[in-house]
């Protein structure tokens, strides 16, 4: 018999449902190799129904017998699961991919408050794991360059203006931070315009600290000068 006859066959089968009396296909039996027929006696909806009130009621005992039946086969389930991973391994990646942009913002709050919830947990394992993580790390970094720089610009042009708006206000605020970036401004400046690459951060080459040089300035202060009034260079 050709296959698709014996499939055409099967589906044209039909067989009486003990539970509801209702004839029906026997693709909607399951399987009972203890019957002539190798089938169950009552169809799968009928099944369905009757095993979730049964699980209704015994929920503790099938609780205890699916533990127990875990344990036992344990290591059968994870090759399973393990094995569907490896089968739809890129389905998986591109749906988990389109969840977690679908679900950004409560994904971040879950993991947020699991981290604040677990807190000492990390804390213990990141100091027993120093050596493993810096490991790690530096192999991402190593294997994802061109992605991080490319996250880096991103983040970067996105937050321009927040970005602008903090260096601004801190210019205005915090007279050690001013004198760090004009300095460095005016050194990049000449660099550039003698044709010469910096390869050092400028602060470490300077014989002084900001620090240094806001008390110096301040000593040549006139009375009424405040690092308030102080006007661009
Ligand atoms: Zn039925």
């Amino acid at each position: 018999m050709i296959e698709q006859e014996k499939v055409n066959m099967k589906i044209c089968s039909n067989k009486n449902c003990e539970f509801a009396g209702i004839e029906q296909s026997i693709l909607n039996f399951g399987k009972n190799k203890r019957n002539k027929d190798n089938l169950l006696n009552y169809c799968k909806f009928c099944k369905a129904g009757h095993d979730k009130k049964y699980r209704n009621k015994n929920k503790s005992k099938v609780k205890k017998r699916q533990k127990i039946w875990y344990e036992d086969n344990k290591e059968k389930v994870i090759e399973r699961i393990k094995q569907n991973y490896e089968l739809n391994k890129e389905q998986k990646k591109d749906y988990g991919k389109r969840y977690f942009k679908k679900n950004r913002l409560q994904i971040k709050v879950k993991r947020a408050r699991y981290y604040i919830e677990n807190k000492n947990y990390f804390k213990q394992y990141r100091s027993n794991n120093k050596n493993k993580i810096k490991i790690y790390s530096a192999t991402y970094r190593k294997n994802n360059k061109e992605i991080i720089k490319k996250n880096r610009k991103e983040y970067s042009q996105k937050n321009k203006l927040k970005r602008n708006k903090y260096i601004k206000n801190k210019l205005k605020q915090d007279p050690i931070f001013k004198l760090r970036c004009y300095v460095s401004i005016a050194i990049n400046r000449v660099f550039k315009k003698l044709n010469l690459k910096k390869d050092n951060p400028t602060w470490t080459k300077l014989p002084y600290t900001p620090q240094d040089l806001k008390k110096y300035l301040e000593n040549l202060f006139e009375p009424w000068m405040t690092w308030k009034n102080h006007r661009h260079l």
